[in-house]
């Protein structure tokens, strides 16, 4: 079980503007307002969209739900897979498979592994954000940042100055369009290649007897096989459940996102595992087809005068084959709140803005990589190379893997860094190693909840 964290707060509280509300915006809105900051999100949407699927939380993210204090919230609609199995693709056979996985998580990373709705947990950190005294300002689009106030503009043409503007605005982001052509420099999202097919499935819409089971009782499926994989898993305590198709992308190249036809969706798997096409004969309706994209490593997150900085999906995109989006945007967060709580002078945060870029950037980079190695070893076509690798993991079926493994999920190299990690702790460690001030007061999260 995680252990209840202490939050420390500064003594020089900033005015902050965060840019969006995805899951990068409200974690940095909640830990900055625990560091005793204060804090205004500017969201375009006019409503937190209640659309969403499935959302993967691993250790390194549910961990920091502790210190946000949403994790009892989450806990109650998560489903927690018991095992995590890998298949091959067109006959269903098991090439991997880690019993007890949700224990094996808690015992390994001391927090859990859970599977969400991604309403639940934007709701939970919104709710919370608002309740530590963030204002969140909804259909508030950025036109534009000026990053020597810094004054961030409107597009109804108010201008708002803050001492620090963060940009979590996600893959499209506004914030790093300007960011670059300050430096005379451009980039846009990059095709990675692939495409997802959303699906989520209602227990009580499913009558077949062998899918309820596979619903009801939470695990989390993979079948791999050439170019392609899916991902399957529970929601909602067992009562959802969540499938993602990664194909390649055939979409037009201005598309992002287009309504697929569902013939054709059946057509690419339908030489796969007669359950997974069970699963399929239950999509009644056209399923949206999202183009996966990324984006070139940014030189630099801060801004040259140190009044704005990037988190999330803004500055290190990646495809969704690990599930980090979206927990390494938690960690940006959480890691930028922990440093910005050390703040005993606004003249500090040059040192802290940088902490914070040197204890993210290499990281999350590391782990857009990873997710690229991921799709090759997942999506290898049939040969060789596949029969290699399918037949070191079945060395490994049933017994502790001890090798470089392809599933990074169970890889015993790759999972210990990736849901290892201590947001809490490597920001305590670094100020500790590289202190920004003197001494500073301390407080409970249960005080900072009151
Ligand atoms: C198929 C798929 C499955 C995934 N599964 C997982 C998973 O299981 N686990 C995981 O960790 N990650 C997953 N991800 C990745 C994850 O969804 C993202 O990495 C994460 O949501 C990024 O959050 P963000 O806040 O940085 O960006 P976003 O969620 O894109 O939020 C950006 C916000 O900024 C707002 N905005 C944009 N422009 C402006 C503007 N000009 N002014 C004001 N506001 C603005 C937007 O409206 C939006 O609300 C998945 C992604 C995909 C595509």
């Amino acid at each position: 079980m995680v252990t209840p964290q202490t939050q420390q707060t500064s003594p020089s509280p900033l005015d902050i503007i965060v840019i969006g509300a995805g899951l990068s915006g409200l974690s940095t809105a909640i830990s900055c307002a625990l560091a005793g900051h204060n804090v205004v999100i500017l969201e375009a949407a006019k409503e937190l969209a209640e659309i969403g699927a499935g959302l993967q939380i691993t250790p390194n993210a549910s961990k920091i739900f502790q210190q946000f204090g949403v994790y009892d919230e989450l806990e109650a609609t998560a489903a927690e897979p018991s095992f995590l199995q890998v298949r091959r693709f067109c006959d269903g056979k098991i090439l991997s498979r880690t019993d007890d996985f949700n224990g094996d998580m808690r015992r390994k990373y001391g927090a859990p592994f859970w599977d969400l709705h991604r309403v639940d947990v934007q709701r939970a950190l919104a709710d919370r954000a608002r309740q530590l005294g963030a204002e969140l300002r909804l259909g508030a689009r950025i036109a534009d940042v000026d990053f020597d106030g810094p004054l961030v503009k409107l597009e109804n043409g108010e201008k708002i100055t803050a001492d620090l503007v963060v940009g979590a605005d996600g893959l499209w982001s506004k914030c790093r369009e300007r960011f670059l052509a300050m430096k005379g420099q451009s980039d846009s999202p990059l095709p990675t290649g692939d495409l997802a097919y959303r699906i989520v499935l209602k227990l009580d819409e499913v009558d077949d007897p062998v899918l309820r089971e596979w619903i009801s009782k939470p695990s989390c499926q993979f079948w791999i096989g050439p170019g392609a994989h899916v991902v399957a898993y529970s929601l909602r305590d067992g009562y959802m459940f969540n499938i993602v198709l990664l194909v390649p992308d055939n979409l037009p190249a201005n598309v992002a996102r287009q309504p697929g036809s569902l013939d054709e969706m059946r057509q690419l798997f339908s030489s796969w595992d007669p359950v997974l096409n069970r699963f399929l004969d239950q999509v009644k309706t056209a399923v949206d087809k999202w183009k996966l994209m990324h984006r070139p490593e940014l030189d630099s997150w801060v801004s040259e005068k140190s009044n704005f900085v990037f988190v999330g999906d803004a500055c290190h995109p990646m495809l969704p084959y690990l599930a980090q989006g979206a927990n390494s945007s938690i960690e940006d967060g959480a890691v930028l709140g922990n440093v910005l709580a050390a703040l005993d002078a606004k003249s500090q945060l040059p040192q802290a803005l940088s902490l914070y870029e040197q204890l993210r950037k290499k990281r999350s980079e590391a782990i857009v990589r990873e997710t690229f190695a991921q799709r090759k070893d997942f999506h290898m076509v049939n040969g060789m190379e596949q029969q290699a690798r399918d037949e070191l993991m079945l060395s490994q079926l049933g017994t502790q893997i001890t090798t470089r493994f392809p599933s990074r999920w169970q890889c015993p190299e790759v999972q210990p860094w990736l849901y290892g990690y201590d947001a809490q702790k490597e920001t305590e460690a670094a100020l500790r190693e590289a202190p920004l001030g003197r001494a500073r007061q301390a407080r409970s999260v249960d005080e900072c909840r009151r």
